[in-house]
């Protein structure tokens, strides 16, 4: 069902009252973590005010280490929710566990599932029962086919609303937190109708690689990206070195959508 052979047209998948695929560019934007309601709401008006359309937050974290902070949880969702009803974006947040599925269809817009959680068939299949588009990232060390048969556990449940997001890949490279795999946009785009956007925050793991990852995802006809923006950086309760400020973010926005005309 992700195959391009038996869908020859790009798909675009609505999201709320936003859609990303086939044109315009889908901007999601927000803290890695949820940390408080006024942070999020703050970080919320910021983006929109640069031009994002999808606020993400996340409430429920895949932490390395279980000694660091593992999010809000359902309190995150709220305030997710709260600030959707100050700004109207649409919002993305992560599902780790079956267990709280039936939460997430209820107040969230999108359902990511995370790097870490690519293969979690279980998991995969029941966000396939669902009718929430679903933004699937590429795991750690996937390849194309194993990232669109992840794509395709989700489908053959019945959701064919996929986004796939290219966030970075393991390599020999210990300079940067990832490697971003540009290749992936046009490889995934001749394998599959789905659109693909690309996360150049989590890829670089910088902030001053997020401009160059977010320009040659544009450059290579990403259907959009996915940038982590905080209030304040260096106090974040996680990813603080990649994020971007609300003012940087601005500037990037500004770059990108002439990068987009231009294409
Ligand atoms: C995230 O989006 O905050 C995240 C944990 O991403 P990934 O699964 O790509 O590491
Ligand atoms: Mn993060």
């Amino acid at each position: 069902r992700a195959n391009r052979k038996f869908h020859p047209e790009n798909s675009v998948v609505k999201i709320d009252k936003e859609k990303i695929g086939g044109g315009q560019l889908g901007i999601i934007a927000g803290p890695c973590s949820v940390e408080s309601e006024e942070q999020i709401i703050h970080v919320a008006k910021r983006i929109k005010a640069a031009g994002a359309n999808f606020l993400r937050g996340g409430a429920f974290k895949p932490r390395t280490s279980p000694y660091s902070f593992q999010g809000l949880e359902l309190e995150g969702l709220r305030m997710l929710q709260a600030a959707k009803a100050e700004t109207g974006l649409p919002i993305v947040t992560e599902l780790m566990s079956t267990k709280w599925i039936d939460e997430f269809v209820d107040s969230v817009d999108m359902i990511q599932i995370g790097a870490r959680n690519m293969q979690n068939f279980d998991l995969l299949k029941e966000v396939g029962k669902t009718n929430t588009p679903v933004l699937l990232k590429r795991g750690l060390s996937a390849t194309y086919k194993e990232w669109l048969m992840s794509a395709e556990y989700i489908m053959s449940e019945g959701n064919e609303n996929v986004i796939l997001c290219e966030r970075g890949i393991r390599t020999f490279e210990t300079e940067t937190r990832n490697t971003l795999d540009i290749q992936a946009v046009p490889v995934i785009k001749k394998l599959s109708h789905l659109p693909i956007i690309i996360d150049p925050s989590h890829a670089g793991g910088m902030s001053y690689l997020v401009e160059a990852g977010a320009k040659a995802g544009i450059a290579a006809g990403a259907d959009g990206l996915m940038i982590e923006v905080h209030d304040d950086p260096a106090n974040a309760w996680s990813d603080g070195e990649q994020c971007l400020t609300p003012d940087e973010f601005a500037e990037l926005m500004v770059k990108a959508r002439k990068l987009a005309e231009i294409e």
